[in-house]
């Protein structure tokens, strides 16, 4: 009977031991599903997080290189610098095999299986960007990249507008008196430094007076203008040319002694006799005369050597004009 009831004790203590360490690892059984749920959870948040840092990794970079590559291309204000700095620069960010700037309204049909983005201030076209190799997906970054060109563009343009505006004479498109003279000096400098001889013309209209009277100064601006290009399609690049005063042009023949000088006088006189100017329904003839100082023999200084043209000049006007006169003729 005591055997009996230890068994039967035992047999109770070992049930709700039994029963008590099945409850503690069902228990232990549903906290694992919990914390494998919310280990999933942060696996996936992890996840998630990782996509959005990449994202904001590469938005950064894009930044960063935008900023690179402007500051790159404004460190220049000429356009064709501006371009090569763009070309050096976006191979760090995207792939493309070439890359070409086309000034101004070009025809893009030799262009047209490349990429091209067309580059506008306002109305006007400043030109294209053509790349080629471009893939698909990096289009948009291109299109970017090329509004980030035209912002350096963009200041190279207004400089140079900036700088014409105070070298260049509006009306006739010569140089303007101030850098005329400011020419004159660097080529006195080169001239004496390397023994060169090159002589100076001042140029004056004949009757313009006349001419304004009968058709009026809008008439008289035209012919102005028209004959500053004569003059400039009769002398060379090295040239200079410069609009003197009203009607008085000034220029420096580079390298030209007296014997040359009369022959390329000649020729502009000649030229502008022959052209016919547009005034209305009439055509005007127009002649100018010329007057001309040589360095070094006539002087050598800028004011001697103008003095010495105008003088040739009035000489011209005095013996009949539209003719040329050297200095050295009468003195
Ligand atoms: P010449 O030189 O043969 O002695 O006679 P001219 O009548 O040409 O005399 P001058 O050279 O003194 O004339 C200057 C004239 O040029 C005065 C003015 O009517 C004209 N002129 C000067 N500047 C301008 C300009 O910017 N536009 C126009 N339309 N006329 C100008
Ligand atoms: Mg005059
Ligand atoms: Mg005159």
């Amino acid at each position: 009977m005591r055997n009996f009831i230890i068994l039967v004790l035992f047999t109770l203590f070992l049930f709700f031991w039994l029963k008590r360490r099945l409850y503690k690892n069902l228990l232990n059984l549903h906290n694992y599903d919990l914390i494998k749920s919310e280990y999933d959870k942060l696996l996936s948040e992890n996840k998630r997080f990782k996509e959005i840092n990449s994202d904001l990794q590469n938005t950064l970079d894009s930044t960063i290189a935008l900023y690179d590559i402007t500051e790159q291309i404004c460190k220049s204000l000429d356009a064709d610098k501006v371009f090569s700095y763009f070309k050096e620069e976006i191979n760090k960010y995207i792939r493309v095999r070439d890359c070409k700037f086309l000034k101004g309204e070009v025809d893009l049909s030799p262009y047209k299986d490349l990429a091209s983005f067309p580059l506008k201030l306002g109305d006007r076209l400043i030109g294209y960007l053509v790349a080629d190799g471009l893939k698909n997906q990096d289009k948009e970054k291109f299109y970017i990249l090329s509004q980030q060109f035209l912002l350096g563009i963009k200041r190279a343009i207004l400089y140079q507008d900036v700088q014409e505006l105070a070298i260049i004479d509006s009306l006739t498109k010569v140089f303007n008196r101030r850098y005329y003279l400011e020419r004159f000096k660097e080529e006195l400098q080169r001239s004496r430094k390397f023994n060169y001889k090159f002589s100076c013309l001042m140029i004056d209209i004949d009757y313009f007076k006349d001419y304004n009277d009968r058709y009026g100064h809008i008439v008289g601006d035209a012919i102005l203008k028209e004959l500053a290009k004569t003059i400039q399609e009769n002398i060379r690049q090295i040239d200079l040319m410069g609009r003197y005063g009203g009607e008085e042009f000034s220029l420096i023949l580079s390298e030209t002694d007296k014997e040359a000088v009369r022959f390329a006088a000649e020729r502009i006189r000649q030229a502008i006799e022959d052209k016919r100017f547009r005034a209305y329904d009439e055509e005007l003839k127009i002649t100018v005369s010329i007057g001309i100082s040589t360095f070094p023999f006539d002087g050598k200084d800028i004011k001697t050597l103008i003095d010495r043209a105008d003088s040739a000049l009035y000489r011209a006007k005095e013996t009949g004009r539209n003719r040329v006169c050297i200095y050295e003729n009468y003195k």
